[in-house]
């Protein structure tokens, strides 16, 4: 019997009114069982042009639409992703393997991001600045940049190409799109609902292009002049690829890569708090966030007691299907995925770390091409080379520590950057953590867990997280240019610096 996923998925695009460019280059797949949703067509070298010659033509169009009207469109795509959120969701389950009410809440991410991009419309704001010249004014604006190359990961196929192109296009941008391999018909649905939304608002054709290919086509793109921005999301490794190349031709990124995020918990912790924070940080999203918590900095007087409740925990943890709604823990994108998994568990325990749970393959009779998991925690020694890498799967090391400072210090002491958190009730504790002198992540909180950011913040990370930021504050900026205008409206020409000449 087939799975029913097929039919949500096939309905769900047609909601959506996507035409599928069927074929035999990609295949549409579903970790839930493992099997083929459909074979796609990857854009061709003609199609490719096309996208990146109409993207062009249709920008001169767009930049000269005023800001608050190009935040029509968006106004009308959060409608429609509001109407067609049940659908989106589906597909979201259906090639990522999320929950239903996690998928939910990415597309939910969508629609908040459009919400803010409309009301950024109207508050692109510059800067006005004295001149030290008598009768001149200084000023800065902000101008579009042109077409915006987006490449994105898996994990989040739709939200973060949504904080991107909702703010990108509210700047005058126009937006040419590389999603995963691994989500392409969440990618297809997506843009067939902007496309709907810039018909609906009389935009210009051409705002936006798909691209359909795996990862020679992100290479392609971030070598192409005609895209001044590549803004890219994905592992650690892709932007040390992506950011050279796009370098060498004095391109701009936002590079949004890999996370090894850790929260320490407090003596003073309010322990049943931590519990859940830790807990769906951890396993959410079968640990396959770039938020995803990794690493549990404990204080020793504490860390007994609140490891074994977080075992027990786990324990009760519903893995499964995640489409009958009845799961908390859907399964790995793949097996290689899997493999990765229990490679760096044998690492851990080679470097001394104590199994305490999980790592085990579930329900692989059942689905033999899927990978579900029991969510592992190792206790270990200290952070040794493999605590210090992200494995994309739900693998959380616990480690102790006596003083603050010891724990901030191991806290930073990985190459990632993205997100961090603090479980304390000590005021003085919780403002360290987050001062000059505490995490060095481009998301610090307290009493929450790493993951689950919302939209109205800067999103992104430092070091090897690449140092991006997107979706809300003055992330917008990245996705303008900025020109500094000083007018003369006397009749003098005075020279700055009292310069004299002529
Ligand atoms: P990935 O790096 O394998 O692929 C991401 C995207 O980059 C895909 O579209 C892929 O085709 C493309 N790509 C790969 N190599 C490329 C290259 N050399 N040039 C151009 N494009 C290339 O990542 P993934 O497995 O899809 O996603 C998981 C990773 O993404 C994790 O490391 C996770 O932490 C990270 N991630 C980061 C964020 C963030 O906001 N920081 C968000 C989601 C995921």
């Amino acid at each position: 019997m087939t799975h029913p996923i097929h039919d949500q998925v096939r309905s769900a695009l047609e909601a959506c009114g996507v035409t599928v460019p069927e074929g035999a280059d990609l295949h549409a797949r579903t970790p839930i069982t493992g099997e083929q949703l459909m074979g796609l067509r990857a854009t061709t070298d003609a199609e490719y042009e096309t996208a990146l010659t109409t993207a062009g033509e249709a920008f001169t169009a767009w930049r000269d639409t005023p800001a608050p009207v190009r935040g029509n469109l968006v106004k009308r795509w959060g409608e429609l992703l509001t109407e067609y959120k049940d659908d989106l969701a589906a597909l979201v389950t259906a090639e990522a393997g999320k929950i239903p009410s996690e998928a939910a809440g990415e597309v939910q991410e969508m629609i908040d991001i459009c919400d803010l991009a409309v009301g950024l419309s109207r508050q692109l704001f510059g800067r006005t600045m004295p001149s030290e010249r008598p009768g001149h004014r200084m000023m800065e604006t902000w101008h579009p940049l042109g077409p915006c190359g987006i490449i994105t990961a898996f994990n989040f196929p739709v939200a973060p190409y949504a904080w991107n192109t909702a703010v990108a296009l509210v700047c005058g941008n126009t937006i040419v799109w590389k999603p995963s391999e691994a989500t392409m018909l969440s990618a297809l649905a997506t843009d067939a609902l902007l496309g709907r939304a810039a018909k609906d608002v009389g935009a210009p054709e051409g705002l936006h292009h798909v691209v359909i290919g795996d990862r020679t086509l992100g290479e392609k793109m971030s070598d192409d002049e005609r895209l001044p921005l590549i803004s890219a999301t994905g592992s650690t490794r892709m932007g040390s690829e992506v950011g050279p190349r796009v370098a060498a031709r004095f391109g701009r990124t936002v590079l949004e890569l890999g996370g090894n995020n850790a929260a320490i918990v407090a003596p003073s912790a309010d322990l049943d708090l931590a519990l859940r924070g830790v807990a769906f940080a951890a396993v959410g999203t079968a640990g396959q966030r770039c938020t995803t918590m990794r690493r549990l900095i404990i204080h020793e007087d504490i860390a007994e007691e609140f490891t074994e409740r977080l075992v027990q925990a786990y324990g009760t943890l519903t893995i499964g299907d995640p489409s009958t709604g009845e799961s908390l823990v859907g399964p790995l994108v793949h097996g290689g995925a899997y493999e990765g998994m229990t490679a760096a568990l044998a690492a851990a325990t080679a470097d001394g770390g104590e199994l305490l749970c999980g790592g085990e393959r579930v329900h692989a009779e059942e689905y033999p091409e899927a990978y579900y998991v029991q969510p592992a925690i190792v206790r270990m020694p200290g952070q040794t080379e493999i605590v210090r890498t992200e494995t994309f799967a739900p693998i959380l090391y616990v480690m102790t520590y006596r003083e603050l400072d010891e724990a901030i210090a191991m806290h930073n002491d990985v190459p990632q950057g993205l997100s961090s958190a603090i479980f304390t009730t000590d005021v003085r504790e919780a403002e360290r953590f987050v001062s000059d002198a505490g995490s060095d992540c481009g998301i610090a909180n307290v009493n929450i867990g790493t993951s689950g950011a919302e939209i109205g913040g800067a999103f992104g990370g430092e070091k090897h997280t690449g140092g991006g930021r997107e979706s809300g504050s003055d992330a917008w900026r990245a996705y303008m240019r900025r020109a500094t205008n000083t007018v003369n409206y006397s009749n003098e020409l005075p020279l700055a610096q009292g310069v004299e000449f002529l």
